[in-house]
C-alpha cells in the first residue's frame, strides 16, 4: 500500500540476532552427540538458510542506502534471492515435518510435489511480477513501492501447507512435541503480526528462528548423562553409521557389569567417577554410550589414538585397581571395529553374543572368529523368536527329552525329568547350554517351556493309557519366566486342556537370586501348588543357598546337584556335611534327589546319605521322551481292569 520509505523501516538488529543464533546453534549441534539421522541434516540446512537469509537481508538493505547512481538492479536480484532462501527455508520445513513424522514414501512424495511445485511458482510470480512492474520497484524518488506482495501469498500458501501435514498426520508424533511446535509457529505469526502492524520488516527472519530453537530442544536435544557421561544405544548406532559410511576406523571397549542390569538400579557415586574418569582419560575423543542400566561402551576413531593396543593394556591395568575395589562381577570386550558389524550397525547384539561365550570376570579382545559365533547367535536368536511367534505349543523344532529317576524306595523308574533341546533346520540338535541363556535373556523362555510341557502333557497321557506307572515328570522353568504376567495361566491351560492329572506334573526351579524374585515365585507358588502341581528344588548346593527361604516355599523334592555327590567321594568329611543336610531335609518330610549319579560308588554314597531318588548317567542319559516306556513299569493287569470297572 502506496510508498514507504524503505530504510526508516528496517534496523539489521533482527537479522544479526539471527545470524548469532544460527551460528550458535551450528556450534551447539557440533559440539554435542545429536544423532546424525537424516531428519538431523534436514536441520542443518534449515540453520544454514536461516544464515544466509538474514545476510542477504542485510545487504539488500544496506545497498539501498549506498546506491546513488540509479542502477536498482543488484537490489532486485538480492531480493528475490533473499526470498528465495526464504522459501527454501519453508520447503525444508515440509520435508523436516515429514521426516520427523515417518511418513510412508507414498505419502512424502504427493507432500514434497506440491511443495516444490509452490516453491517453483511463488519465486516464479516474484520474479515476474517484478519484471513487470507490478511487484516490487524502486521509484525516481530512491523509495521503495511494493505491488503486488508475491512473498506474503507465498508465504501464506506454504504456512497453510506446513500446518496441513502437522495436523492430518499429528498423530505420527508425541503430543506434547507437537504442542510445542504449534505453540512457537503461533508466536511467530504473532511477531509478523506485530511487525507488520508497525510498517516494519526487521523481523521477517527472525521470526522463522523460532521454530528451529524448538526443533534444537524438542527432536535434537542432546542425550547426554551428566551423571556417567555417556549417551544412549540409539546414538551408538547413529555415530557407528556415520563412522562407517565416512570410512572412519573405529574402536570400541564394552564394559558390562550384570549387577546393575536391572531395572532401576544405578551406578554408585564411586562408580560414576570412575567411569567417567577412563572413559576420557585414555582415549581422546571417545565417546561413552549406555546400552542398559550396567551396559556402557566406549567408541573412539583409531586414527586419533596411534598406539591403540597399548592404551587398551594401560586402561585394563587400571582397571584392575579399580576392581579390587568395588568387586563387581564384570565382562569385558574390546578391539577394533569389525566391518561386517559396522555395515549392519550391530554393535549391541554383537557384544551380547560374545558374552554368551565368555566367563564371569573376563576379558575379550574382538577377533574374526566373533562374526562367525555371532552369525550363529543371530540364526538361534531368529530361530527362537519364530518359535514363540508361531506359538505352535508342538512344534517340531523343540524337543522334549526325558531323563528317567530311579526311585530307591520301589527299586522302579517312576519319575523322570524333562530336558529340552532344539533341532533347527541344517544344525541338528542343539543343547541346552547354547540357547537357554540366549532365551532367557531375550524373553523367549517362556514360550520354550510352553511347548516343553505340551509335549511332556501328551507323553504322560499316552503312558497312562498304555498301562504304564507314571508318578510325575518333572519340567524345567526358569526364573525369569515367573515374571511373565500369563505364568499361572498358561501352565493351568495346557495341564487342562489335556488329560493329565495335575498332580502328574512337577516344575523344577533354582533358588532365586533377589529379592523380588523370591517374592513373585512365592506368590505365584501358592496359586501352582493349591492345583496339586509338584516342585522341585534345582541345583541345591551350587552357589549361596538361603535354607530360611527354601522352607518358606513349599518344595517337595530338593535335588542335590552333581557337584555335591562328587564332593563326597573319597572325603568322608564331606560325606558327613552333605549326609547331614540331606537328613535335616527328610526329617521335614522333603524328598531328596541326587543328580549326577554316574558310578556304583555314587549311587551307594547317595543311599547312605538319605536320598529317595537317584538320577544320572548311571541309570540313563537324557532320551527322547517317547522312549520313556522303556523304563517304566506297567500296572499288574488286575489293577488295570478294576481301574476301568470303577
Ligand atoms: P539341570 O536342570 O540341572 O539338568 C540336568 C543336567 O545334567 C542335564 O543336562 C542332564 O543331561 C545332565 N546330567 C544328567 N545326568 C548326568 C550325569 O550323570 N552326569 C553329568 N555330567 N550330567 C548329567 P542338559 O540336558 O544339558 O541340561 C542342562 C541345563 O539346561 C539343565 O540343567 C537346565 O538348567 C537347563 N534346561 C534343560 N532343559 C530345560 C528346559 O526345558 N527349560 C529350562 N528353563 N531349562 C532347561
Ligand atoms: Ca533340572
Ligand atoms: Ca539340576
Amino acid at each position: 500500500m502506496g510508498a514507504q520509505l524503505y530504510f526508516d523501516n528496517y534496523s539489521p538488529v533482527g537479522d544479526l540476532l539471527v545470524v548469532a543464533m544460527s551460528f550458535v546453534i551450528l556450534v551447539l549441534l557440533s559440539t554435542s552427540y545429536v544423532n546424525k539421522t537424516k531428519v538431523y541434516g534436514v536441520y542443518v540446512n534449515i540453520v544454514v538458510c536461516l544464515f544466509l537469509a538474514a545476510i542477504t537481508d542485510v545487504f539488500h538493505h544496506n545497498l539501498f542506502t549506498q546506491i546513488t547512481d540509479g542502477d536498482y538492479r543488484v537490489i532486485y536480484v538480492l531480493r528475490i534471492v533473499y526470498h528465495a532462501i526464504l522459501f527454501s527455508n519453508l520447503f525444508l520445513y515440509v520435508i523436516y515435518a515429514i521426516e520427523v513424522m515417518r511418513l510412508e514414501r507414498n505419502k512424502k512424495v504427493p507432500i514434497v510435489t506440491v511443495a516444490a511445485v509452490l516453491y517453483l511458482a511463488v519465486i516464479a510470480a516474484d520474479v515476474i511480477t517484478d519484471a513487470l512492474g507490478k511487484g516490487f520497484r524502486i521509484n525516481e524518488y530512491g523509495r521503495s513501492v511494493t505491488g503486488i506482495n508475491v512473498y506474503f501469498y507465498g508465504y501464506l500458501l506454504f504456512d497453510g501447507l506446513i500446518i496441513a501435514v502437522l495436523v492430518i498426520f499429528r498423530k505420527r508424533i508425541y503430543k506434547r512435541i507437537m504442542m510445542g511446535f504449534y505453540g512457537t509457529i503461533a508466536i511467530s505469526f504473532l511477531i509478523l503480526y506485530l511487525q507488520g502492524k508497525h510498517g516494519n520488516v526487521s523481523f521477517t527472519v527472525g521470526s522463522f528462528l523460532l521454530p528451529t530453537v524448538t526443533m534444537l530442544y524438542l527432536i535434537h536435544a542432546n542425550p547426554y548423562d551428566i551423571e556417567i557421561g555417556s549417551i544412549n544405544a540409539k546414538a551408538l548406532e547413529d555415530m557407528v553409521s556415520h563412522n562407517y559410511k565416512k570410512g572412519i576406523d573405529m574402536i570400541l571397549m564394552s564394559l558390562y557389569l550384570p549387577e546393575f542390569d536391572v531395572d532401576g538400579r544405578t551406578f554408585t557415586r564411586d562408580l560414576q567417577d570412575a567411569i567417567r574418569r577412563f572413559a576420557s582419560v585414555y582415549f581422546r575423543e571417545g565417546v561413552l554410550f549406555q546400552i542398559s542400566n550396567g551396559h556402557m561402551v566406549l567408541v573412539a576413531k583409531k586414527n586419533k589414538n596411534q598406539g591403540h593396543q597399548q592404551k587398551m593394556k594401560a586402561m585394563i591395568e587400571a582397571f584392575y585397581v579399580e576392581y579390587d575395589k568395588f568387586r563387581y562381577n564384570y565382562k569385558i570386550v574390546m578391539g577394533e571395529a569389525i566391518d561386517e558389524i559396522s555395515r549392519k550397525n550391530e554393535y549391541v547384539r554383537f557384544i551380547k553374543s560374545i558374552h554368551q561365550h565368555m566367563e564371569m570376570n573376563e576379558v575379550h579382545v574382538i577377533k574374526d572368529k566373533d562374526v562367525e559365533e555371532f552369525e550363529e547367535y543371530e540364526f538361534l536368536l531368529a530361530e527362537l523368536s519364530d518359535v514363540c511367534q508361531k506359538g505352535d505349543l508342538r512344534d517340531k523344532r523343540v524337543l522334549a527329552y526325558c531323563q528317567p529317576v530311579y526311585n530307591l524306595k520301589t527299586k522302579k523308574y517312576d519319575t523322570a525329568e524333562a530336558l529340552m533341546r532344539l533341532n533347527l533346520p541344517g544344525k541338528g540338535i542343539i543343547y541346552p547350554d547354547q540357547f537357554i541363556p540366549i532365551a532367557e535373556e531375550n524373553g523367549f523362555i517362556h514360550g520354550l517351556t510352553k511347548i516343553i510341557l505340551q509335549k511332556t502333557c501328551d507323553e504322560i497321557e499316552k503312558l497312562i493309557r498304555e498301562g504304564y506307572e507314571v508318578n510325575r515328570v518333572s519340567v524345567n522353568v526358569s526364573i525369569t519366566e515367573w515374571h511373565d504376567a500369563g505364568f499361572t495361566d498358561d501352565i493351568f491351560e495346557i495341564i487342562r486342556s489335556s488329560a493329565v492329572p495335575d498332580e502328574k506334573i512337577a516344575i523344577e526351579i533354582t533358588e532365586s537370586q533377589t529379592e523380588q524374585d523370591f517374592v513373585v515365585v512365592k506368590k505365584k507358588i501358592n496359586e501352582l501348588k493349591e492345583r496339586g502341581i509338584k516342585f522341585y528344588l534345582d541345583d541345591f548346593g551350587t552357589g549361596y543357598s538361603n535354607v530360611e527361604r527354601i522352607l518358606e516355599l513349599p518344595f517337595d523334592i530338593i535335588k542335590f546337584d552333581r557337584s555335591l555327590v562328587n564332593a563326597t567321594e573319597d572325603n568322608a568329611r564331606s560325606e558327613k556335611m552333605v549326609g547331614s543336610l540331606a537328613n535335616m531335609f527328610s526329617e521335614l518330610n522333603y524328598s531328596v534327589l541326587y543328580e549326577g549319579v554316574e558310578t556304583d560308588g555314587d549311587e551307594r554314597r547317595c543311599a547312605d546319605m538319605y536320598a529317595t531318588y537317584l538320577q544320572g548317567y548311571k541309570y540313563s542319559r537324557p532320551v527322547p521322551i517317547a522312549e520313556l516306556p522303556n523304563f517304566f513299569s506297567k500296572l499288574a493287569q488286575s489293577w488295570r481292569r478294576l481301574r476301568f470297572i470303577v
